[in-house]
C-alpha cells in the first residue's frame, strides 16, 4: 500500500491516522519505510533529507551505527527489569557532569512525564499551588501545562476533558515581557510554586530570550521563594553539552529533559538541587513512578548517545547550523522577501512574518496558509520539515555538505514557489 492508501486504513482505527497530532498533515502525511543518517524514506519510494529528525531527539541522525550496536547488545540481555541497573547510575552521572542544575536525577518514560513531575515536586517543595507558564509555551500534554494562554485567555485549558479547577492554577504570561511577570509576582508571588518555562520556545517555532531575560526571571524567582525549571526537552543537549542554561550561563533550580537524553527512544528525566531532589519518593513524600522508568534499552542509547556529544561535536554541529542560517537569510536578501528567518545553534526556522517574532502573540501573527505552500514545495524537492512554523527544524552530526546544500536549494526553490 502506499502512503495515501494507508492512511486511509489508518484513520478507520486510529484517531486521525496518526499517534501524535501534529504529524497528520494535509492532504496526507507519508508513511514512513526507514530512518538512515540524514535521511527518512517513505513507502512510496521518496527519500528526504529529514531536518525533523523525529521533532529533536536524533542528534546523530537516523540509526547511529554505535547507538544501533549497543541497543542491540543490551536487547539480548532483556528489555525490563523492575530493578535498577547500573548503566542508570552511568546515564545518572553523564547528566550531572553536563548539565549545571542537575544534582541528582529521576529518569521517566517522557518529556510529559518529567514536566508533570518537576512541577509536583515544586510544588511539593514549596507548599504552594500555583505555577506560572509562558502563553504557547509547551510541556507535554498533560493537565497542568495544557494552558497557552494569550490575551484575555489565562487559565482556560486548551482541550476538553481538562477540569478548570485543574488550570485555575495555571498562571501565564507573555514571553519576554519582565513588566508583566513582575506584576504577577507582585500580585500573587507568595502562591506560586513555579516557574516553568522553554529557554528558547521551541514550540511557537525559534525564539530567544532577550537579553538579561533569564538573569531577570532567576533573581526574581529567587527573591520570592519560586522554584525556576528549565524546560530543556528540546533543547538539553541540542544548543550545547550543557544545553540552554550552559548556552546562556543561567542555572535554574530544576530542569526537564527529554528527547536527546533517551538517544532516540522514549525517555524523560527531572533533575535539580539536591533538597528539591530529596523530596521525591521513596526518600520524600512526593510520589513519582513508572514501570519502564530507566528501561535499559532507553537508557542504553541514551547513554550511547551522550557519549559521543563532547565540545567538538557542538562546534561541528553548530556550524552546519551557522551554514543554514546565513544561506537562509541570503536567500531572503536575494529574493527581497519581507519574512524573518531565525534559529542558534543546531536549530532554524522562518517566520512568514515581515516583524521581529518576541513571543506567542507575536508569532500567531505569521502567515500560517502561505508557510503550508512552502512546506509541501520542500517536501517536492526531498526535504523534510515539520508542517508548521511553530515548531523548530534542526540539523544532526549525519546531515552532510552535501544534504545542506541541496537543503538550501529547496528553500530557495520553495519560498519561491510559496511567494509567486
Ligand atoms: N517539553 C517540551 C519543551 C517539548 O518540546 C515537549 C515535546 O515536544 C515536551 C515537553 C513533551 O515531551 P514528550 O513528547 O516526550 O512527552
Amino acid at each position: 500500500m502506499n502512503s495515501q492508501e494507508l492512511f486511509e486504513e489508518s484513520k478507520k482505527i486510529i484517531p486521525g491516522g496518526v499517534s501524535s497530532p501534529v504529524r497528520a498533515f494535509k492532504p496526507y502525511p507519508f508513511f514512513v519505510a526507514k530512518g538512515e543518517g540524514s535521511h527518512i524514506y517513505d513507502v512510496d519510494g521518496n527519500s528526504y533529507v529529514d531536518h525533523c529528525l523525529a521533532y529533536g531527539p536524533l542528534i546523530l541522525g537516523h540509526a547511529d551505527k554505535t547507538v544501533v550496536s549497543d541497543l542491540t547488545n543490551q536487547l539480548t540481555m532483556g528489555t525490563a527489569y523492575g530493578a535498577p541497573t547500573e548503566n542508570e547510575i552511568k546515564l545518572s552521572r553523564e547528566v550531572i557532569n553536563r548539565i549545571p542544575s542537575a544534582e541528582m536525577v529521576r529518569f521517566t518514560n517522557s518529556g510529559t512525564e518529567a514536566t508533570m513531575s518537576a512541577i509536583r515536586i515544586a510544588r511539593g517543595f514549596t507548599k504552594r499551588d500555583k505555577i506560572v507558564k509562558f502563553e504557547g509555551a509547551y510541556h507535554g500534554a498533560h493537565d497542568y501545562c495544557l494552558v497557552k494562554g494569550g490575551s484575555g485567555a489565562a487559565c482556560l485549558p486548551d482541550s476538553l476533558g481538562i477540569p478548570l479547577d485543574t488550570t485555575k492554577n495555571t498562571l501565564t504570561v507573555p514571553f519576554n515581557d519582565e513588566e508583566a511577570l513582575t506584576e504577577l509576582i507582585e500580585k500573587e508571588g507568595e502562591n506560586i510554586a513555579c516557574i516553568i518555562m522553554e529557554v528558547v520556545m521551541g514550540n511557537i517555532g525559534c525564539v530567544e530570550p532577550k537579553d538579561g531575560y533569564l538573569e531577570f526571571l532567576r533573581k526574581i524567582t529567587e527573591e520570592n521563594g519560586i522554584v525556576l525549571i528549565f524546560d530543556e526537552v528540546i533543547t538539553g543537549f541540542r544548543l550545547a553539552t550543557g544545553g540552554a542554561q550552559e548556552y546562556y550561563g543561567v542555572t535554574p533550580d530544576m530542569t526537564t529533559l527529554g528527547k536527546i537524553v533517551g538517544g532516540g527512544l522514549p525517555m524523560g528525566a527531572f533533575c535539580g538541587k539536591k533538597e528539591i531532589m530529596e523530596l521525591v519518593a521513596p526518600n520524600g513524600p512526593v510520589y513519582q513512578a513508572g514501570t519502564f522508568s530507566g528501561n535499559p534499552i532507553s537508557v542504553q542509547a541514551g547513554l550511547s548517545t551522550l557519549k559521543q556529544l563532547n565540545n567538538d561535536f557542538y562546534t561541528s554541529l553548530n556550524k552546519k547550523g551557522e551554514f543554514l542560517r546565513s544561506n537562509i537569510c541570503d536567500i531572503v536578501d536575494e529574493l527581497s522577501l519581507d519574512i524573518s528567518p531565525v534559529g542558534l545553534g543546531s536549530m532554524f526556522q522562518i517566520y512568514f512574518n515581515p516583524n521581529e517574532v518576541t513571543n506567542y502573540a507575536e508569532a500567531q501573527e505569521s502567515d500560517s496558509e502561505r508557510f503550508l505552500v512552502y512546506f509541501r514545495q520542500l517536501l517536492k524537492e526531498g526535504v523534510f520539515i515539520p508542517p508548521s512554523q511553530f515548531e523548530c527544524n534542526f540539523i544532526s552530526s549525519a546531515h552532510k555538505m552535501e544534504d545542506l546544500e541541496k537543503t538550501v536549494n529547496a528553500i530557495r526553490k520553495s519560498l519561491k514557489v510559496a511567494f509567486e
